[in-house]
């Protein structure tokens, strides 16, 4: 469905963004891979499902960094056809102990990125009136929880900047949506489960246990391979008319 596309994927080593590279690729999207640590892993994962690979290292939060890997990608590929701001980071403490270096990192890379790339990549998509942004957001651009700020504030910040875009785009050949997963295990989250393992002094399947008793109410991690596919369908035909929506896929978390 996808062959002759190509999809660049911000923080894509690891965690979600790998398992939406690798629906994209499954479905003959060419992909540029990005994040942090060794990308061998993540690049043989996604060339054995078919379609070129790309990578570049750009540090999110840095505007200089995100134009040459937009530029990259166009080099290499084309142009930019689907783009999936994915790349994020958490960090939890109260407001009043909020480190600033962190909240400035948290609102750059998981909010601010998405502007850099999307100002850079939306030239093209214009030009070829074809293009899909897939924005990773989270129920907490839904929804909040305490000791997340930053986080919050850029998730929700995130959801109104895809309503804005699709607006601009909306009588184009482009659209703009978000994915609001509840939890998920990757490595952002297995951190919060070790804090909660070691805080507590309870086990780790007790801490992951609880964590989803708290929020989830269908006690189950939503996948990367389900962020995926629901990736997939919002690239599809079928979806040219979803404009600006905030998908939870959040096992029932923002239900409550
Ligand atoms: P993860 O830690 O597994 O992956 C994060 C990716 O971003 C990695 O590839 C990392 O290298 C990259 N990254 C981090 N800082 C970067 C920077 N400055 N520049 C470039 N790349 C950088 O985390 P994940 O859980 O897969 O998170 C992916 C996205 O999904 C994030 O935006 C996160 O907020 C969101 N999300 C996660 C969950 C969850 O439960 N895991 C839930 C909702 C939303």
């Amino acid at each position: 469905m996808l062959k002759g596309k190509t999809a660049l994927v911000t923080g894509s080593t690891s965690g979600i963004g790998l398992g939406i590279a690798v629906a994209l690729a499954r479905q003959g999207a060419n992909v540029m891979l990005n994040g942090f640590g060794d990308p061998a892993p993540a690049r043989d994962q996604v060339a054995a499902c078919g379609g070129k690979v790309g990578y570049h290292g750009a540090d999110m939060s840095k505007p200089a960094e995100i134009e040459a890997m937009v530029r990259a990608c166009a080099a290499e590929f084309g142009g930019v056809d689907i783009l999936v701001n994915n790349a994020g980071i958490q960090h939890v403490a109260n407001i009043e102990d909020f480190p600033v270096e962190r909240w400035d990192a948290i609102i750059a890379i998981n909010l601010s990125s998405a502007f850099h790339t999307t100002r850079m990549a939306l030239p093209g998509m214009k030009a070829r009136n074809w293009g899909r942004v897939l924005n990773v957001a989270s129920v907490h651009g839904l929804v909040a929880s305490a000791q997340k700020s930053a986080y919050v504030a850029a998730k929700h910040g995130i959801v109104g900047f895809t309503k804005a875009a699709a607006l601009e785009c909306a009588t184009t050949g482009i659209t703009h949506n978000a994915i609001c997963p509840g939890w998920v295990l990757t490595p952002l989250v297995q951190k919060q489960v070790d804090a909660r393992a070691t805080q507590l002094g309870i086990s780790n399947d007790e801490a992951k246990r609880q964590l989803l008793a708290e929020k989830q109410p269908s006690l189950q991690f939503t996948t990367p391979e389900q962020l995926g596919e629901l990736a997939v369908f919002l690239c599809s035909p079928a979806a040219d008319n979803v404009r600006g929506v905030a998908w939870a896929m959040d096992g029932g978390w923002t239900a409550q």
